[in-house]
């Protein structure tokens, strides 16, 4: 059996990862598989018995497992030590576009960095993670993939005894934040700059300094969280161990798409402060840039000079995120050739979202048919917001198109998930097909039945992590 890897991290250093094999499991069953992923990759699917290399009870050729140590801030709290304690890296390829990707197990058994957990992952969150990270692609976002969702005939034992899976997850690479931090806690400043050169080659090939690399990381967190604000995504669970330095969206737990728009919403249930609510996502991007920041300083030769130059860096975060989340939010309501009063009218259509309740999704939809006054209670108030509006994109040439393209209409809604994960547990997989058929063409309502909100049983509160 074979994979064509190519492994660099397992070339690093001893102290980057444990070596060790993923833990065999009863009775693999290939639940999905992504083709069009693995014929990216260049693997030959013909040439595996996926069943046996996505569970882990099959190495493939030139494999070469791993769990990744680092360590991260979560919620605001220092842990020096956390680490895959799930997931096992088996090694690299390169795709047809010439970008390396590690293939990685996710729910693979136990390593030396699982504390009190098995190891293990439940059905539930290995297909959420599987379809909103495949709908987070669809809809042109960075993000971690889905290579394959595997069960592995094993109960995982949580409040009740669930189906265990394991997710063969696909990332530029796994290296995170918290990967710096752990080396600068330790102030091992050899393998700090082992790392620092493996991500430039890897990720960052124009980056000359350690403040270049800063720089184009800050660059790609700031576009990315303007992406997932332009969707309604609230990632949850934004600690700086899920922040990936290549910037993609990785570690999907407690992660939700708004229905009603409000600021401050928040489903994670351990996220009792709504420290990762919807509108502070670029305030904890940069937060956690500025810890990415602290970890590169032990390189640098002159301290206070970094210092200064570092904080400038992290404070350009702001602009940079807001130059990007003016102009996505611009084309979500028709507009390319930004005027004066534009933004302020974004921001009066939030504000009439918030106080009506308003769907997030289906209101910027409805631009583009003018239907999204439906969405309002007091339709009055949206038609004094539109009628300028109306008059001002008449001067948008494109004005339809560039709403089309930047306005989904199927988003993994909370409910629609909650159903297709129910509906796998008692051996339907078709919700999970419907989910993933409609998800591929994001910009097109192909399914009307999954555009619509939730009704209020079907109203999904809370979201939990991906234990
Ligand atoms: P996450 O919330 O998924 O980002 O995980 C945070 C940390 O907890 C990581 O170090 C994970 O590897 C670890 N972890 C989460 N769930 C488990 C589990 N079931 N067994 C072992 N480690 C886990
Ligand atoms: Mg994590």
């Amino acid at each position: 059996m074979s994979i064509p890897f190519d492994n660099s991290y397992a070339r690093l250093p001893d102290r980057f990862y444990s070596k060790l094999n993923p833990t065999p499991v009863q009775a693999p069953q290939v639940f999905a598989l992504n083709e069009s992923l693995a014929a990216e990759l260049s693997i030959d699917l013909s040439a595996i018995r996926p069943a046996d290399v996505f569970s882990g009870n099959g190495l493939p050729a030139n494999s070469e497992p791993l769990a990744q140590a680092y360590a991260g801030h979560q919620f605001g709290g220092w842990n020096p030590q956390l680490g895959d304690g799930r997931a096992i890296l088996l090694g690299e390829v390169i795709g047809q576009d010439g970008i390396r990707r590690d293939i990685q197990l996710k729910g693979s058994g136990p390593t030396p960095y699982s504390r009190n957990g098995d190891g293990r992952a439940w059905l539930g969150p290995v297909l959420r993670e599987y379809v909103v990270s495949e709908a987070m692609h669809a809809m042109g976002i960075p993000t971690t993939r889905a290579l394959a969702a595997v069960t592995t005939g094993q109960p995982v034992i949580r409040e009740r005894p669930l189906p265990g899976a394991v997710l063969t997850r696909v990332a530029q690479s796994h290296i995170r934040v918290g990967t710096f931090q752990f080396f600068a806690a330790r102030q091992d400043v050899d393998a700090l700059r082992q790392l620092t050169d493996h991500v430039i080659d890897r990720h960052y090939p124009t980056a000359e300094t350690p403040l270049d690399l800063l720089h184009q990381v800050i660059a790609r967190q700031a576009e990315l969280i303007a992406k997932w604000m332009s969707v309604g995504f609230i990632h949850g669970v934004m600690n700086t161990d899920n922040c990936q330095v290549a910037g993609e969206t990785i570690d999907y737990g407690p992660c939700a798409f708004m229905d009603e728009y409000h600021p401050m919403r928040v489903f994670s249930s351990i996220d009792h402060y709504g420290r990762y609510a919807y509108a502070k996502q670029p305030d904890i991007a940069a937060w956690n840039l500025a810890q990415f920041a602290t970890a590169l300083l032990p390189l640098m030769p002159d301290r206070d000079a970094a210092i200064e130059e570092f904080t400038e860096a992290v404070n350009g975060f702001a602009p940079i995120f807001a130059g990007h989340w003016q102009s996505l939010f611009l084309q979500k309501i028709g507009i390319t050739n930004a005027q004066d009063d534009d933004v302020q009218m974004v921001h009066d259509l939030l504000d009439l979202m918030m106080q009506q309740e308003a769907d997030f999704t289906n209101t910027f939809r409805g631009l583009m048919t003018d239907t999204a006054s439906h969405q309002f209670t007091d339709a009055a108030a949206f038609e004094t917001w539109a009628r300028p509006w109306r008059d001002r994109i008449k001067s948008e040439p494109d004005a339809e198109q560039v709403m089309r393209q930047n306005n989904p209409a199927i988003i993994p809604r909370n409910h629609r998930i909650e159903q297709m994960i129910q509906a796998a547990v008692n051996g339907d997989q078709e919700p999970f097909n419907r989910l993933m058929a409609a998800l591929a063409d994001p910009f097109n309502d192909n399914d009307t039945e999954l555009t619509k909100p939730p009704s209020s049983e079907e109203v999904v509160q809370q979201t939990f992590c991906g234990t």
